[in-house]
Parts: C-alpha cells; structure tokens; sequence
C-alpha cells in the first residue's frame, strides 16, 4: 500500500511519550524526517480540558499518536475502577475534540484487545466488538477504548476527520511497568523469575491456573505498525495488531524461566484471577495492509531481560 500520508517535515505529538508505548513510537518516530512533541506530566495533565487546548493550540501538533493511558495488570484494573474508566475517558475526549476543533490532520488512537468479549470466538476479528458481555476484571478499562474507537469515528462522519484507531494485543518491552503489584504476567513473571534465581528459590509463583491463553507483541513491533498504518490507513474500522500466535500462562512462564535461567517449579495462586480465557487477535486487516510483526516471542523477551538487567533490576 502506498503511503497516503506524509510525516516528513510535520510536527507529531506523542501523547503519553513517557510511557512503554509511547516511548517505542519515539524511538521509531526518530526515523522518520519529522518533528516529534512531547508534554511531561508536569507541564500537562492531559485529565484538565482547558489545559489540554492551550497546550495544543501552542504546539500546533499536525498528527498525534494518543498512546496516553491509565494502564495496568489484571489487579491493578480491578482496584482502580473509577481511574482506569474515567482518567481514560478525559484523556482520550480532551486530545480527540480538541484535535478536531484544531483541524489537526491526522490521529492514532491506541486502544487494547481487552475491548472484544469476554467469550468471543478466537481470533478475535474487529467486528466481533460489542457483540458480546465484556471480561469483567477489565471492563473499566475497556469501556473507555471502546468510546475512544466510536469518537474517532464520529469525528470521521460528522467531520470529515482523518482519525483512526489501533487495537493491540497485551504489549511488552523496554519502559514496561516492571512492579510486582500493578504490572501485568510478563514484566511480573521477569522479575519474579529474576528474583527467585538470585535468591536460590526453589518455587516461583504464578497467578491462576496458568491455563488462560494470550498473545504477546513485542512494542517495537506495535511501534513500527502505527507509524505505517499513520502514513498509510485511512478508515473507519479499527485495526487489531498482534503477533499472530498465543501461548498459555504456563507456557510463557516457561519460556522466561529458560531466559532467565531459573529451574525451579511452579506453584499457581488460586486466590488471584484467570481474566479472560483467550485473547488471541485475527490480523488479517493489518497482514492485508502488508504490516507484520518481526520479533518473535523467545526473541523479545531475551532482549526484554536484557533491557531490564541494565536499567530496571
Ligand atoms: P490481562 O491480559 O488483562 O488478563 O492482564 P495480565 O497480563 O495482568 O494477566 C494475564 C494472565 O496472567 C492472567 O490470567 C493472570 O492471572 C496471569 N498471571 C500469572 N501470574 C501473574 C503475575 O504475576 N502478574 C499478573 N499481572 N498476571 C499474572
């Protein structure tokens, strides 16, 4: 597909830059021939509206990249309802109307698997989205991606507007949340596994069953595919970005273990919740498009590990 739009010479704001997304799409951003805007927590709380439209009328962003978000783990959704649901649905309406009462030329909004039903056939295709009950320990968050896809294409049909939507599969990488409490399974199961080896523990313990099934993608990958998709996707249907291929708990506390190099045995917390059974994402929209992921899992967590060696353990 061809590139439709430029990013050569424009000026693109990466909302939420600081974070593990937002952090890939400026090391990717840094080439493309672009200038890339960026607003720290302290100069911009992207939750006040007045605030938001001040910065944005000073900034004169001509893209944005919405990579801005409360996120977290399985627990952390569940403890924070009101957080996960309304901080999102500020963040998201503030930079979105004020993107289109600016005429800002182009918008990514980033949203999560998390938004599909809760027992929705797999892989989950886009159209499968509100046809169904959603999981309910992340349904705070979900409601709120869900709202952010509708308005990017209500400002599409009502106003002629260029803003589009990615839906990710659960992401890991450099600048992930690496704490035990907030995070989610493969940041947790990396630190727990480091952990346990240079304590000389025999046990390591993993939330659930180990059962549910979910799909990882390393976010330099997701990175890469919202710049292409920025330069080349014009529509009003979201767009799911995934590796194409699912592992179990059990399976990926496995596979970091081998990284790691821990030996010992697992034991399964069965106070601690499953979440969904399967998230697994059918990429054929973006495959059509001809994006694919380039890490592999054994891949990018051994360079995950790495990354946390040198600048979080
Ligand atoms: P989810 O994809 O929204 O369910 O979010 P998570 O990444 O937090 O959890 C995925 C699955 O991994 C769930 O079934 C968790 O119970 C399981 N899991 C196993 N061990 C851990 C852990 O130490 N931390 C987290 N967050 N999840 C874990």
């Amino acid at each position: 597909m061809t590139e439709a739009f430029s990013l050569a010479g424009k000026r693109v704001w990466v909302a939420g830059h600081a974070g593990m997304v937002g952090s890939a799409l400026v090391r990717r951003l840094g080439r493309e021939n672009c200038t890339i805007l960026k607003a720290t927590r302290k100069e911009l709380d992207l939750r006040r509206q007045a605030d938001v439209e001040t910065w944005m009328a000073a900034n004169k962003p001509d893209a944005i990249f919405l990579a801005a978000a409360i996120v977290g783990g399985i627990l952390a959704n569940e403890s924070h309802p009101a957080e996960f649901l309304t901080d999102n649905l500020q963040i998201q309406t503030n930079i979105i109307a004020t993107a289109d009462k600016l005429g800002v030329a182009k918008l990514l909004f980033l949203g999560s698997s998390c938004i599909y039903p809760r027992l929705a056939p797999q892989p989950l295709k886009e159209e499968y989205l509100l046809t169904g009950p959603l999981e309910p320990t992340n349904q705070w968050y979900a409601v709120a991606k869900i709202a952010g896809i509708k308005q990017c294409q209500a400002y599409r049909r009502a106003r002629g507007r260029d803003f589009i939507s990615a839906m990710p599969t659960n992401l890991y990488g450099p600048n992930d949340n690496f704490d035990l409490a907030s995070s989610h399974v493969l940041p947790a199961l990396l630190v727990k596994a480091h952990q346990a080896k240079l304590a000389g523990a025999q046990e390591l313990t993993v939330w659930g069953s180990g059962n549910p099934r979910r799909e990882f993608l390393h976010v330099d990958d997701l990175a890469d595919a919202c710049v292409f998709l920025m330069q080349r996707y014009s529509a009003d249907e979201h767009v799911n970005v995934g590796i194409g291929s699912d592992v179990t708990i059990r399976e990926l506390a496995e596979m970091i273990s081998a990284a790691v190099g821990f030996t010992g045995k697992f034991v399964y917390d069965s106070s601690k919740p499953d979440g969904t059974p399967q998230k697994l994402l059918d990429c054929s929209r973006l495959h059509g498009l001809g994006w694919h992921a380039g890490t592999s899992l054994p891949d990018g967590i051994a360079a995950t590990y790495k990354w946390y060696l040198e600048n979080a353990a």
